[in-house]
């Protein structure tokens, strides 16, 4: 990917938000904020620790210094917050914690991420396995899908969290915390005066990942609509600055295309019902060309909706009698 400069932002009250372009995966960038508020520097997520992810963002920190005179140093830092637990947003903490003893914040849902990371690696991992089985993959192709979910998870090192957020808080008197449930389980939006920090829960040019509920409490098609009916209730959002994509100068349209995205995304997953089909089946037809750890994202996407279609008795289970007797046979879903 070509190079990105950072883009420099200003609230209505004055504070100063530096947008610091991170290569977190080799064909992933995501955004990092810093945020400036009179003398207050907060550090808004922290890249994934991989491949390039925290030189870049050792980087960004001295060109906001070198090349915008910001007087800012790692040890001028009063928070570290993290927007929500995914590794290409909390896995550069190991780094930063070596440079900075600021206190960190993340959503109540998401601090077991963090302090107890193997555990939650583990437990995931078999709910993982769980939901391949259940989708009607086997056996080596689970073990293959599995082999890749804990690829690079398992460098990150658990850390204590010093603040949990929860929905409404103030923090520090500068971020108003929005819980915004769906992608991620303690995701956060951050409103700094008419600036919301929307993370990975509005990118309206970018393809928004969302696994199902039964695999992560909290997430979902369902919380994630619920989530960005919150945000579009929001008055006053000037500016949209989001963990992946483009600023947002409209909030509310974003939300709109967002929603028409997802409309039909669900529509694509029920018409795709019109067989009788396991989720693995579902996915294949919806998404033949993708491959590798890509396969396993669109798995998750196709349980999500199958997931959201079936919680509306909107889908009927086709081999019934098979799934009843033998929880190892994956059931074939069917538009009811
Ligand atoms: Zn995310
Ligand atoms: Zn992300």
């Amino acid at each position: 990917m070509a190079p990105e400069g950072i883009i420099r932002f200003e609230t209505a009250g004055g504070a100063r938000i530096y947008r610091l372009p991170l290569q977190v995966f080799p064909s992933l960038r995501a955004y990092v904020h810093l945020v400036l508020a009179g003398d207050y520097v907060a550090l808004v997520d922290t890249g994934s620790g991989q491949g390039v992810s925290d030189a870049d963002l050792r980087d960004g920190m001295e060109r906001v210094r070198d090349e915008w005179g910001e007087l800012v140093e790692w040890r001028d830092i009063d928070r570290i917050v993290l927007t929500h637990a995914h590794i290409d947003h909390h896995g550069g903490l190991n780094m930063v914690r070596s440079l900075t003893d600021a206190p960190l914040a993340v959503h109540e849902l998401d601090r077991r991420v963090i302090v107890h990371h193997e555990e939650r690696l583990a437990l995931s991992r078999f709910r993982m396995g769980v939901f391949l089985r259940r989708a009607g993959l086997d056996e080596a192709r689970r073990a293959r899908m599995l082999a890749m979910y804990s690829g690079g998870k398992n460098l990150f090192r658990s850390l204590p969290v010093d603040d949990v957020l929860h929905d409404g808080d103030l923090l520090d008197g500068v971020f108003r915390v929005i819980h915004v449930p769906g992608h991620c389980p303690g995701q956060v939006c951050l409103l700094i005066d008419d600036v919301l920090l929307t993370a990975d829960h509005v990118l309206p040019n970018f393809s928004i990942f969302l696994s199902p509920e039964s695999l992560t409490a909290s997430n979902g098609v369902d919380h994630f609509l619920l989530s960005l009916r919150k945000v579009a209730a929001l008055s006053g959002v000037r500016l949209g600055l989001g963990g992946h994509d483009r600023p947002v100068p409209d909030l509310g349209a974003a939300v709109e295309k967002i929603e028409a995205t997802q409309r039909q995304r669900i529509q694509r997953v029920y018409e795709a019902c019109a067989e009788a089909s396991t989720i693995e089946e579902l996915t294949a037809r919806l998404y033949p060309a993708v491959g590798d750890y890509d396969e396993l994202l669109a798995l998750q996407k196709v349980g999500a909706y199958v997931e959201y279609l079936d919680q509306r008795g909107m889908l009927a289970i086709a081999n019934l009698d098979e799934v009843a007797q033998d929880d190892s046979v994956a059931p074939r879903y069917v538009a009811a």
